[in-house]
Formats: structure tokens, sequence, C-alpha cells
């Protein structure tokens, strides 16, 4: 069984294929892939080893972890212990689809592939006429009726083979692992008939950071859609919604491979960006002088994470407010958040910067001033992570330019303007298609 995406034993269908396929003798491999390794930053590097310590430890310690190219590192392996077949659950990336092919060439037995990452894996989901979807909703509608399949329990016996393999050493992660995120979902479910009201909102810390244990799969989309339907709630609704927006994302990649840093829509090949430069620089390190976005940059910074809504504040500034191309944002995030995943991260900056197939119209342009006034409307999370503002009080944090505050950068643009330019150069490209 080769673990990638699928960091658990339960509702793990290509271990019990494993299982199911010989006496219940497995090997269980993970490989450290030079390729994946180098361009995640610290937050993902340290999640993985600590899922890995995890996952070794419901193994009996028998999880071997080995470092190389995996179309090296399995077939060698898998010779070493005639193993008649290789267990993996599907991989739709771009990187993820060459690799696989590259392994079953190499391999002298067969790659089984069992289940994938999603409730519903990417091409499933098509119209009557058997095309695929570009627009959400009615994506949406579809993979409701498509449906999915029950959770499947962890296998009973598993015979682990031992091998040696690379030291899993890391710092200690709050909340990694399959027991750790199984724990979490139970409480986060009696939550979940609030989510419609409070996810907008990130100075209430209530969603359910759920994205980091699904980019690891520590723990399956489809377990968590058989639990909301046992909580039917407008909440519950809310919550499954944005689960299918996972899946559209990677529905999306998996037929555009190029749209991981390529613009869905053609016309905005020809879209004039500015060369990242000082103000890319202040974007990255939080220091634009707009509260809401530096907020949430230094979030990003200090712990791997940043709220839905301020991404989207953030995204929309750094495209059209500093007329930046979105792939330089998308790389940064890539680097710095601990759930950053490839369809998810590309296609939701494509939404925010107008290019992508859904995609929000180019000239809903975000006010930072007025999306801090509105989804921080008490200022505390600008004032927890922007301590140089701590003592504006109220909504007055959101406008530190009325207010002497010599510690903090004045706007590094004027909002007015850059939404006028952003504008003009909409229109140089439209109807270029
Ligand atoms: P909750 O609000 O609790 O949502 C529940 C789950 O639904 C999430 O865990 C996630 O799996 C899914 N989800 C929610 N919103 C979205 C969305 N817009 N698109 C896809 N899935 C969604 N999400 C990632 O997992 N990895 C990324 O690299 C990533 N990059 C993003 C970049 C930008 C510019 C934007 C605007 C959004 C990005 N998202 C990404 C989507 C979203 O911001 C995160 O999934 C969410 O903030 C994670 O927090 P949560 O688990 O508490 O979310």
């Amino acid at each position: 069984m080769w673990f990638r995406r699928d960091l658990r034993l339960a509702d793990n269908p290509a271990l019990l294929d494993a299982v199911a396929a010989g006496d219940g003798t497995v090997l269980g491999l993970f490989v450290l892939d030079p390729a994946l390794w180098d361009k995640a930053g610290d937050p993902r590097r340290n999640h993985l080893l600590a899922s890995l310590r995890s996952l070794s430890d419901s193994m009996d310690g028998n999880l071997v972890v080995r470092r190389g190219d995996p179309a090296e590192v399995v077939p060698e392996l898998a010779a070493e212990i005639g193993a008649a077949g290789v267990h993996i659950a599907a991989d739709f990336g771009p990187y993820g689809g060459r690799r696989d092919a590259e392994v079953e060439k190499a391999l002298d037995c067969p790659l089984v592939t069992t289940g994938s990452p999603y409730a519903v894996a990417p091409g499933r989901v098509l119209t009557q006429q058997g095309a695929s979807y570009q627009v959400f909703t009615p994506y949406f509608r579809s993979w409701l009726e498509h449906g999915w399949r029950q959770p499947v329990k962890a296998p009973d016996k598993v015979k682990w083979i031992a091998k040696q393999g690379e030291l899993l050493d890391g710092p200690a992660v709050d909340g990694a692992g399959e027991t750790a995120v199984r724990e979490r979902w139970q409480e986060y479910l009696d939550d979940v008939a609030e989510y419609d009201a409070v996810r907008d909102r990130p100075d209430l810390n209530s969603t359910s950071r759920m994205s980091v244990p699904l980019k690891y799969g520590e723990i399956h989309p489809r377990t968590m859609l058989a639990d909301l339907a046992r909580r039917r709630s407008a909440g519950a609704d809310s919550y499954r919604r944005e689960l299918a927006w996972r899946e559209f994302c990677a529905d999306l990649l998996a037929r555009y491979p190029d749209a991981a840093w390529k613009p869905l829509r053609p016309e905005f090949e020809q879209m004039e960006y500015d060369e990242p430069g000082d103000a890319f620089d202040a974007w990255c390190n939080g220091l634009t002088g707009y509260p809401i976005v530096d907020a949430g940059m230094r979030q990003l910074a200090e712990t791997g994470f940043m709220h839905n809504r301020v991404r989207m504040v953030v995204a929309s500034f750094l495209v059209k407010d500093l007329h930046v191309h979105w792939k330089y944002g998308a790389r940064w995030f890539m680097r710095q958040l601990r759930d950053g995943d490839l369809a998810s991260n590309s296609l939701n900056w494509q939404w925010v910067a107008g290019c992508g197939a859904d995609a929000s119209p180019y000239f809903r342009i975000f006010n930072p001033t007025t999306q801090g006034l509105k989804f921080d409307p008490s200022g505390s999370y600008v004032r927890h992570w922007v301590p140089e503002l701590a003592d504006l009080a109220g909504k007055a944090v959101h406008e530190p330019w009325k207010h002497d505050v010599p510690a903090y950068p004045r706007p590094i643009v004027d909002h007015a303007e850059a939404r006028q330019e952003s504008l003009r150069r909409y229109a140089a490209i439209k109807g270029t298609a």
C-alpha cells in the first residue's frame, strides 16, 4: 500500500483492497519525493511529518518511509518483498498523474487504483450530453445527484511488513493525524448548524479548519458528508456546498492541467500586469497599509493559515490594487499555506483574478476598507494580527490613516485610483477573446 494523500486507516478503500488481495500481509509505504518536498514550505513539511508519525503509530510503528524518486523507490521495494500488487488511491493532479504512469511502467506487478481524495472523482460529474461543467452551480446540482459511496471501516487485521526506513523527526504539530482530526471533526459537528451565519467572519475564528486534514487525507470527505447527512441544517448544507467547491476545483484542474498557472479565460493572456517589485514585497510582509490585508498576510506567515474571506481580499488586492499577476500570489500561498493544494489554490486565485471558468466578474473589485469594516466589525481580527494598531478601538482600526499611528505604514496605493487603473487594463482586453 503506497500512501500519498490518504494518511489514514479508516475509510480507505485502497487499503482495504490491499488487505483483501492476499492473506492480509501488507507493506505500508510513503515516499518523500524531492520533487514535492523541495517546493513545500515548513508549515506543510512539518504537518506531513507529524501526520506520518501518527499513521505509523497506528500501524504499530511499521510505516516504511523512503526518500527518492517514486519511479525508482516503489518498484525496488515491491521487487524486494515480491509484492503481488501495489495499491494506491488515484491522484488527479498534473504531477501525480505523470508520476503514477512512470511508476506503473517501472513495476513488475500491477498498480491497482481504488478511490481518490474526493467523494466524487474528477471527470465523473457530467451534463446530460456527457460534457463537463464550467460553472459551479450546475456542477453542484449534478454532484449532489451523482451521490457518493458510504464510508468503509478500517481493516480488521493487517499483518504489516516491517522494513528499515527514514526517521520522521520534526516538531510536534497540534491536531495532526487521523485520530486527532476525527475528534476535532466530531466536536466541530456540534457547531456546524451555525456555519452559514459565521463562515465569513475572520474575527470569530469559527470555520472548521478541515482543509489541512483534507489535504493530507487524514479524513476523507465521504466520511464528513455521511456525518453531515445525519445533521441536516442550513449550516450543514452550506458546509457540504464548500466541500463541493473543493471537488469542482479538482475537476477543473484534472481537465485543464495548465490552469495551475495559466488563465482559463484566454483573453487574460493579454492582460497587462506589473512586475512584482517593492509592492509585492510589502504584500508578502503584511506592510501594505491596508489593515485587513496586512492582518491576513501576517496570519499566514505566523500560522500557515488564513481565513477564506481574507484570502479573497488579499488576493484581490494583489491583482486589482497592485496589478501583479495572480501566479506570484498563488506561488507565495503554496509555500506558506499548511493546506496548500494546487487545485484549490490556483482555481481560487483564478476566480478572484476574474480569469477562471466561473470567475467573479473582473469589475467587482473588493474595497479592502469596506471588507474589513463588514467582516471584522469590531476590528478584533486586525488588532490581533497587527499589534501596531492595538490602540485603535473598534472600527477605527480599519482606517488608521485617519489617526496618528506612526508605527504603521501609510497605504502603499490609493484604492480608488488603483481600481480605475484595473478597469482601464480590463477594458483593453475585453472582447479580445
Ligand atoms: P471551512 O469554511 O470550514 O470549509 C470547509 C471545507 O470546504 C474546507 O476545509 C475546504 O476543504 C472546502 N472549501 C471551503 N471553501 C473553499 C473554496 N473556496 N475552494 C475550495 N474548497 C473550499 N483551500 C485549500 O484547501 N487549499 C488552498 O491552497 C487554498 N487556496 C486558496 C487561495 C485563495 C486565493 C482562496 C480565495 C481560497 C483558497 N482556498 C484553499 C479555499 C479556502 O480558503 C480554504 O479551503 C478554507 O479557508 C479553509 O479553511 P476551513 O477548513 O476552516 O474552511
